[in-house]
């Protein structure tokens, strides 16, 4: 369909290794996705339905769409990305179709994996939604959920921040009826991120990654993936005055001795 601006045929390019601090959650994601997704005659020859939704909650930046991603990678799985904001805005009045439409061509091109962000904001609390508009999509997700083969080769993962925050119906068996918590990370988890968002840089010995680990609680995936660009950044700022911008590419010897250093780190 014309109006889809969604790219069938790529899988994300993030793996397992790009994730840190949630193995234990990874693993349970697995557990309920690949599964079906990879062998779905296995559950067809049992006569058991294979899971349709899984829900990752947790704070902002944790790392949920990270773990649809990279399943999606690790299956081969195509991936969809819809943002529940977006579908309300950018969709209004058409909300409805648009979601029949993407739900279409996620079981044409399966397997798929089928990625809603902020899901709340397409389906909150049918009670608690004042428009005509807003029940209406609700409905209409609950429909495509139920009308999702049995198959297991569509397989929907919603975020959000608040599970109270969407439709109860949807959290009935044969919809999002698995549901995972994605947390702050804890002093490992945030020394396993610093890892993964600096190890393309070229950091000095004085580096200290374990103690900015043990200096920043409360920091999730996305403000320690910030910390370590600021730091490049910072290293940028302090070489630049030494290079000459103009010339046409930096001399590799020069390139070879640009380094992100602790004052850098700390800054
Ligand atoms: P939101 O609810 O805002 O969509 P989210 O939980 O889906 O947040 P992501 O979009 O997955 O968060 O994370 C944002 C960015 O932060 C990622 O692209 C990644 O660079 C970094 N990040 C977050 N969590 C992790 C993690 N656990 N490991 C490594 N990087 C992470």
């Amino acid at each position: 369909d014309a109006d889809l601006e969604y790219d069938w045929t790529t899988t994300p390019e993030i793996s397992y290794e790009d994730i840190g601090g949630l193995d234990h959650e990874l693993e349970q994601v697995r557990e309920i996705v690949e599964l079906p997704l990879r062998h779905p005659e296995l559950f067809q020859r049992l006569g058991i339905s294979a899971p349709r939704g899984v829900l990752l909650y947790g704070p902002p930046g944790t790392g949920k769409t990270l773990i649809a991603r990279a399943v999606a990678n690790e299956v081969d799985a195509n991936f969809v990305d819809i943002s529940g904001p977006e579908i309300m805005s950018k969709f209004y009045g058409e909300s409805e179709e648009h979601l029949r439409e993407v739900f279409e061509e996620a079981s044409a091109n399966a397997p798929t994996i089928v990625f809603i962000d902020e899901i709340d904001s397409i389906a909150p609390p049918r009670d608690e939604v004042s428009g005509e508009v807003e029940r209406r999509v609700v409905a209409q997700l609950l429909s495509l959920m139920d009308g999702l083969e049995d198959r297991g080769d569509v397989i929907v993962i919603a975020a959000t921040n608040r599970p109270d925050g969407i439709d109860p119906a949807l959290r009935r068996p044969g919809r999002f009826d698995r549901e995972i918590e994605v947390g702050v990370p804890d002093r490992e988890g945030r020394r396993t991120i610093l890892d993964i968002h600096t190890r393309a840089m070229p950091l000095t010995e004085d580096v200290d990654l374990d103690g900015v680990a043990d200096r920043t609680h409360g920091f999730v995936g996305a403000d320690i993936e910030a910390l370590a660009k600021e730091a490049a950044m910072n290293a940028l700022r302090r070489v630049r005055p030494e290079l000459d911008l103009d010339a046409p590419e930096i001399p590799a010897d020069v390139l070879a001795n640009i380094t992100v250093t602790g004052d850098d780190v700390e800054a």
